[in-house]
């Protein structure tokens, strides 16, 4: 039995329709878990997958959130829209949005504060590169992302999520073993207590993201401190994906 209940995520990216949508929701019909199991489709797909959603446990999510709440920003979803179309969580700080798409540690503070004032739960996601964990900085840059990211938000009484995805594991086949993520998680509390405190840092879910697949899941999920897991690739072969929700 976990300490927190756990949480799997299903981030799609830019992958998928309404032929993933159907077909994802039909294998996990009847099924129970005692686990928060959330997909995050294109936006483009929520409502249709929502459609769905009375056959089965699923909750929907989003791979990202406007850091705005409304006006002249072209191409943003605001957090509000994104309640109202029956959304749970969204994904902030992904590293292909860091990457590709400029976000900093700043922007992920605003965009997590923006989700918890409308009711999602924000899932931060934090992760060093090959070069850095060669250069043995995994820890500071983990240490900057986490402060910076969440600094002034105030969590008393609320649920955030932290997502470790180590960028060198994202969509590599390379996942980290158990043993690397559960010492990472570690810390993430530790710094956690640090920052806010015990209280807070126990309810925080921490979860592993980075080439999770069925077969290490099982092992991943083991230790002590990895509360679920944020799943990319395998998440678009449903049957893949039921899968590792069943070893949860
Ligand atoms: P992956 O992606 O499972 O394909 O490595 C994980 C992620 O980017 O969230």
């Amino acid at each position: 039995m976990k300490a927190r209940r756990p949480i799997v995520i299903a981030n799609w990216k830019l992958n998928g329709g309404i032929d993933l949508i159907c077909t994802s929701v039909a294998s996990f019909i009847g099924k129970h878990f005692e686990t928060d199991i959330v997909v995050c489709p294109p936006y483009l797909y929520m409502r249709d997958m929502l459609t769905f959603l009375q056959y089965s446990e699923l909750r929907i999510g989003s791979q990202n959130v406007s850091r705005y709440e409304s006006g002249a920003y072209t191409g943003e979803t605001s957090a509000q829209m994104l309640k109202e179309a029956g959304c749970s969580l969204c994904i902030i700080g992904h590293s292909e949005r860091r990457a590709m798409f400029a976000e900093n540690n700043l922007g992920c503070q605003v965009k997590v504060q923006t989700a918890l004032n409308h009711g999602l739960l924000p899932v931060l996601c934090i992760g060093e590169t090959q070069e850095e964990r060669a250069a043995n900085t995994t820890k500071a840059i983990l240490l900057t992302q986490l402060s910076e990211g969440l600094n002034t938000v105030d969590l008393a009484g609320k649920d955030i999520c932290i997502a470790y995805e180590p960028v060198w594991a994202i969509g590599t086949g390379l996942a980290a073993t158990p043993d690397m993520v559960q010492e990472v998680h570690q810390f993430i509390r530790t710094e956690l207590t640090r920052l806010y405190n015990e209280e807070i840092a126990d309810r925080v879910r921490i979860v592993y993201g980075g080439s999770v697949n069925k077969t290490n899941a099982t092992e991943l999920l083991k230790q002590k401190d990895i509360d679920g897991l944020l799943v990319g690739g395998a998440s678009l072969d449903p049957g893949h994906f039921l899968a590792i929700c069943e070893q949860v």
